[in-house]
């Protein structure tokens, strides 16, 4: 025999009840309760129309939500065909503002903002560091060219070359030297 819900257990879980959420055991036992406890029952009507009403009030702030969006929307519009303008600073001071209000107001803008100056940022640094790559890629040629240059290949092949004769010009006279010495 299943043991009876008392008024305080119900109030307890009527609002899980209202939703659904319960056993199946408890959801027939306070459907029961409600049968016999008109004060009970009373309660629950209450709660289910204040429910409704909140469901009610909701949509009503959805349909709100739909206005704004579409005035944000317009906005945002605006905001993105003035976008690199501002990031360049080529608005008027009141078009500045404008668009200053909208970042403020709206995330969406804000976030496209802060991707505007990050890519700008990107930019500059790539260029940046092109220019410098480029740099660095002039001294390196001009420094290969140096050591590759014909011109001082040759010069310097000669400079081995003298010295190459000069000591084989010392071998062979002090070779000489000893010959008219000891012959
Ligand atoms: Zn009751």
């Amino acid at each position: 025999m299943q043991k009876e819900l008392t008024c305080e257990q119900v109030g307890a879980i009527i609002t899980f009840y209202i939703e659904g959420k319960l056993s199946d055991t408890l959801q027939k036992a306070v459907k029961h309760h409600l049968e016999i406890c008109p004060e009970c029952k009373a309660k629950f009507n209450e709660l289910q129309s204040m429910l409704k009403r909140l469901h009610k009030n909701q949509s009503a702030s959805n349909i709100d939500d739909e206005a704004q969006k579409n005035f944000k929307k317009k906005q945002y519009a605006e905001f993105r065909a003035n976008l690199s303008a501002y990031v360049d600073n080529e608005l008027d001071d009141k078009e500045n503002m404008r668009i200053k209000k909208i970042t403020i107001s709206n995330p969406l803008a804000r976030k496209d903002l802060e991707e505007m100056y990050a890519f700008k940022k990107l930019l500059h640094n790539s260029f940046d560091k092109t220019r410098s790559d480029i740099r660095y890629d002039f001294s390196k040629n001009v420094v290969h060219q140096m050591h590759s240059a014909p011109a001082d290949f040759t010069s310097s092949f000669k400079k081995l070359i003298i010295a190459y004769i000069i000591m084989l010009s010392i071998i062979v006279a002090a070779a000489l030297y000893l010959w008219v010495l000891y012959f």
